[in-house]
C-alpha cells in the first residue's frame, strides 16, 4: 500500500502583486502600526509576495522624504542595490506592512532586481509574518537613531532594534575611501548577503539630510 506523505505545496512564484495577497491579510498589529498575518498555514519557502511600489534612484528617495520628521521611521524604503530603491509608499502593496521581526518567519530576497518576501519557516494561521529589516547604520545617523529604530517585536532574542549591527560601532579613523564608495559598498553587501531587505530609512538618511523618514523597513547591511 502506498504511504503518501501530505506535503504542502510549496508555492514559489509570487502571487501577483497587485492584488489582494492570498497568503496574508493586512491589520493591526501589536508591534507596529499594521502588520500582516498568515491568511492560512504557510509552509516553508513560499514565496508570499513581491515588495513593489516606485523605483527611483538614492538621491530621488532622499529629496522626497527629504522634508519629513526624522523621527518618524515609517517610510517604506527598500534598497535593491547601489542604484534602486523601492518606495512602498508610492505605488506599493501590502508587503510593505510586513513589520520588522528579530525573529523572523520570512526573508526578503532581490533576484532580478525585484525584491520578493519569502517564508523561511511554517507559518501559523493567524501568524504574523516578519524578517529582520537589519537597517544598516551610517554615519550620518541621527544621534537617537537607536530610539527611532527601537524593535518592540517581543521576541525572546529581540536585539531591541531594527539596526544592524545591533551596536553601534566605536567610531573609526578615517580611511580613503570617499563616503560614496562607502555607501555604495555597503548597499552591494546588503544586496547581496541579504539581499534584499528593505532598507528603508536609510536611504533617507544617508543622505544625511534629515532624512530618515521614515523607511521603516528594511535595510540591511
Ligand atoms: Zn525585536
Amino acid at each position: 500500500m502506498a504511504t503518501t506523505t501530505k506535503k504542502a505545496k510549496l508555492v514559489k512564484t509570487a502571487p501577483d502583486p497587485y492584488k489582494p495577497n492570498p497568503w496574508f491579510i493586512v491589520r493591526n498589529s501589536k508591534v507596529h502600526g499594521r502588520g500582516c498575518f498568515a491568511r492560512k498555514d504557510i509552509p516553508k519557502g513560499t514565496r508570499v509576495s513581491e515588495y513593489v511600489g516606485d523605483r527611483v534612484t538614492w538621491k530621488e528617495a532622499d529629496a522626497r522624504y527629504e522634508g519629513y520628521d526624522v523621527n518618524d521611521n515609517h517610510t517604506f524604503l527598500f534598497i535593491v542595490d547601489r542604484k534602486t530603491v523601492i518606495d512602498g509608499g508610492v505605488g506599493g502593496n501590502e508587503a510593505r506592512f510586513i513589520n520588522h521581526s528579530c525573529a523572523e518567519n520570512c526573508e526578503s530576497t532581490v533576484e532580478k532586481s525585484r525584491v520578493y518576501i519569502d517564508a523561511i519557516k511554517d507559518i501559523k494561521k493567524g501568524e504574523e509574518l516578519g524578517y529582520d529589516y537589519q537597517i544598516g547604520r551610517d554615519k550620518n545617523d541621527p544621534p537617537n537613531v537607536d530610539e527611532i529604530y527601537a524593535c518592540r517585536c517581543g521576541a525572546p532574542n529581540c536585539r531591541g532594534t531594527m539596526l544592524w549591527p545591533a551596536k553601534r560601532p566605536k567610531p573609526r579613523k578615517k580611511t580613503k575611501q570617499s563616503a560614496a564608495a562607502k555607501k555604495g559598498k555597503k548597499v552591494a553587501r546588503k544586496a547581496a548577503k541579504k539581499s534584499g531587505k528593505t532598507v528603508a530609512k536609510k536611504a533617507a538618511k544617508k543622505a544625511g539630510k534629515k532624512a530618515a523618514k521614515r523607511a521603516k523597513k528594511k535595510s540591511r547591511r
